[in-house]
């Protein structure tokens, strides 16, 4: 009884409210809690366009399609539950969850999170293959990790095979007698 009489002088002396936005234009969100998950938002410089966020998102709200020359990704905020994963899978820690949470919006377009990327297209017949991105990744990857003492016959089959789509690649390796499914072929 005492501590809530006390707790009502005070509330008369002082508000008990915040200011809101939290603050102030110059902080907003400073309030917010630590770790709330909100808009995800792509990584420009980092994202490498591989899809595996769009793979783990269970609400269907991240996404990619390929559209002439570019592979576009798209978070759909209507969609989002903002639990995360797509951050948690990232290879490349090119999605995070920021704290902006006030993203209610009466423009469709606002509502969607989008990142565009170059694809690359195959040396031989110009099909789309991925992005520029994931297969300079690729080969970085291989070629940082392999075991040093075949780096040289991998950086050879990276020349050939890289810049290749898959059937372009196939009718290579037959052209080149090293495809193994040759050998029950003929
Ligand atoms: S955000 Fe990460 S997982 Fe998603 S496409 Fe970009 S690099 Fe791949
Ligand atoms: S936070 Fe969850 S629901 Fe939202 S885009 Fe990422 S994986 Fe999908």
């Amino acid at each position: 009884m005492l501590k809530a009489l006390k707790e009502a002088l005070s509330a008369l002396s002082k508000p008990v409210t915040i200011t809101y936005p939290a603050g102030g234009p110059e902080e907003k969100y400073s309030q917010v809690p630590k770790g709330l998950r909100g808009k995800p938002q792509f990584d420009d410089e980092k994202c490498i366009g591989c899809g595996a966020c769009t793979v783990q998102c269970s609400s269907g709200a991240d996404t990619y399609h390929d559209e002439g020359e570019l592979r576009i990704l798209e978070v759909k905020l209507s969609k989002c539950i903002f639990c995360g994963r797509c951050q948690e899978i990232c290879p490349e820690d090119a999605i995070k969850l920021t704290t902006d949470f006030e993203l209610a919006n009466n423009v469709k377009g606002q509502l969607i999170v989008r990142l565009e990327l170059p694809l690359f297209k195959c040396e031989n017949c110009g099909t789309p293959i991925t992005t520029e991105r994931q297969l300079n990744k690729i080969e970085e990857r291989i070629l940082t990790q392999i075991n040093a003492q075949i780096k040289d016959i991998a950086k050879e089959d990276l020349s050939k095979y890289l810049h290749l789509c898959k059937n372009c690649r196939r009718k290579l390796s037959y052209k080149l007698n090293i495809h193994t499914r040759k050998h029950y072929l003929y």
